[in-house]
C-alpha cells in the first residue's frame, strides 16, 4: 500500500469527517453531524490504515476514522461490519486478565487482549448461568410458602 492512498479512500475529497469544536458540545451532537458521513467508510479498504493514521485515542480525535465515530479518543459509534483486527495492538496493563481491562483496551481505541478477552466470555458465562438459575429458585421459594 502506498503513501497516498487518503487520495483514493471513499472519503476523499468530502467534508464532514472531522466537525468543527464550534458546531458540537456532546457526543449526541457528535453522533448527530456524524453518523450520515460515517456509511462512507463501509466499502473502505484502508479502514486499518487510516486508524494507524490518525491514532484516535492518543490524539483524543473527535470525528471519523476507519469505520468509527470517535469522541475524545473513544469509540461512541461503528458501522455494523468493523473488525477489531483493524484497531491498534493491545498495550498489557494491570488490569489484564479482567472484564475491567477489557473495558481499558476499548477505551484506548484498540484490540482486546487474548487474556481479557478470555475473562469478559467467563464473567458472560457466569452471569448467564446465574440468569439462568433465577427463575427456578423464584418458583422454589413460591412452592414452599
Ligand atoms: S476509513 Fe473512512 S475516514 Fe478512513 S479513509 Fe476510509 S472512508 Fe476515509
Ligand atoms: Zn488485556
Amino acid at each position: 500500500m502506498t503513501g497516498d492512498w487518503p487520495l483514493s479512500a471513499p472519503c476523499s475529497g468530502r467534508d464532514g469527517f472531522t466537525p468543527s469544536e464550534d458546531d458540537w458540545s456532546t457526543g449526541a451532537d457528535l453522533k448527530r453531524l456524524c453518523r450520515p458521513q460515517l456509511d462512507t467508510c463501509g466499502p473502505c479498504p484502508f479502514r486499518a490504515a487510516c486508524i494507524a493514521t490518525v491514532k484516535p485515542a492518543q490524539a483524543k480525535f473527535d470525528g471519523i476514522a476507519g469505520g468509527r465515530l470517535w469522541c475524545n479518543g473513544e469509540v461512541i459509534d461503528a458501522l455494523d461490519d468493523v473488525f477489531e483486527d483493524e484497531l491498534a495492538e493491545p498495550k498489557l496493563r494491570a488490569s489484564c486478565g479482567t472484564e475491567a481491562g477489557a473495558r481499558d483496551h476499548k477505551r484506548h481505541g484498540e484490540r482486546v487482549c487474548p487474556s481479557c478477552r478470555q475473562a469478559t466470555r467467563e464473567v458472560s458465562a457466569r452471569r448467564r448461568e446465574e440468569k439462568a438459575k433465577q427463575p427456578k429458585q423464584l418458583q422454589l421459594d413460591f412452592a414452599t410458602t
